[in-house]
């Protein structure tokens, strides 16, 4: 007999994720903030709860996926949060990407009222959410990793237990500094094959099968040459990660000295009300200093 499960947060990335829950079979209760994002999932067959508290009361397995730390706390936290109404043996799954340091804390605090908690941030977009094909790492005990791995499978295709509370946030700030990496060297080649009087379809199609490519080259890359900003991934959200990613270089004294300057090229679009446009957009800044913008 599956387990029950509850989803809150149903944005972007929470929506796809919690309708393939449904389609594997899980008893799915769902709660988001705006509710009438919860209308699909409850025509697909997923109940509707009042608030994190009813959910987390329904729920043997609860899954998180909001935006940032704060969010992540309220919900879990604050009144009529997750904590108020999670039954004593049960599990707390956090997808959402937040602060390492935040999460040992929560987990701490679930803890205390004999609740669990794994961190299990994920990567692959608004794509891999909703063909359920997403890479999942994770942080927090074997044991509830065994016990939420079949919800996990649901959502993802590589679920790797990267170790203890933290652990799983920061294998994916790692992500976030390769993410923006990629970026930056697509823009930069972009404008460079522009200003070469290049065709830069052709270019894609030869780029993106050789040792250059990567995920963001073949799937963001065709949508800067139609110049379509919409998000599978917000700036704002991306500035989050590399505001975390700076916290934590800083507290362990690394320097991230590319990851920093893609911060404040993110922060000038930022600047010019663009913060919900997709994370591809980081070409406008560049464009910006280069006084042309790349074309088909
Ligand atoms: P999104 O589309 O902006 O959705 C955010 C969700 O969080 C919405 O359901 C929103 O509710 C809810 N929320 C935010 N603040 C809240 C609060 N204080 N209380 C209750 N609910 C709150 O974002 P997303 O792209 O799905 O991202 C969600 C998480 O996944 C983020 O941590 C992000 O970094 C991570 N992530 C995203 C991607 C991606 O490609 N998009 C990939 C990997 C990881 P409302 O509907 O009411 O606003």
């Amino acid at each position: 007999m599956n387990e029950t499960v509850g989803f809150i947060g149903l944005g972007i990335m929470g929506r796809g994720m919690a309708a393939n829950i449904l389609r594997a079979g899980f008893p799915l209760t769902v709660w988001n903030r705006t509710a009438a994002k919860m209308e699909p999932l409850v025509a697909a067959g997923a109940q509707a709860a009042t608030s994190p508290a009813d959910l987390a009361a329904r729920s043997d397995i609860i899954v998180v996926c909001v935006s940032d730390t704060p969010d992540v706390e309220a919900v879990i936290l604050g009144p009529n949060g997750v904590i108020t109404g999670a039954r004593p043996g049960s599990l707390v799954v956090d997808c959402s990407t937040i602060s390492p340091d935040a999460t040992r804390r929560l987990a701490q605090a679930l803890a205390e009222r004999g609740v669990g908690m794994l961190d299990a941030p994920v990567s692959g977009g608004s794509e891999g959410a909703a063909k359920g094909t997403l890479s999942i790492m994770v942080g927090g005990k074997e044991a509830d990793f065994q016990r939420a791995l079949p919800v996990l499978q649901a959502m993802g295709k590589q679920i790797t237990h990267v170790g203890d509370h933290g652990a799983g946030q920061t294998v994916k700030l790692m992500n976030q500094i390769l993410v923006v990496g990629h970026a930056l060297a697509m823009s930069e080649a972009f404008l460079f094959g522009q200003a070469h009087g290049v065709d830069l379809e052709k270019a894609l199609t030869a780029l993106t099968a050789g040792a250059a490519g990567s995920w963001m080259l073949s799937h963001r890359g065709p949508q800067i040459l139609r110049r379509d900003w919409r998000p599978g991934f917000t700036i704002d959200l991306q500035q989050k990660d590399l505001r975390l990613v700076l916290a934590a270089a800083d507290a362990a004294g690394v320097p991230v000295p590319a990851t920093a300057l893609i911060f404040q090229l993110y922060r000038t679009l930022q600047v010019q009300g663009l913060g919900s446009e997709g994370n591809h957009a980081l070409i406008k800044a560049l464009e910006h200093l280069a006084g042309f913008e790349v074309r088909r």
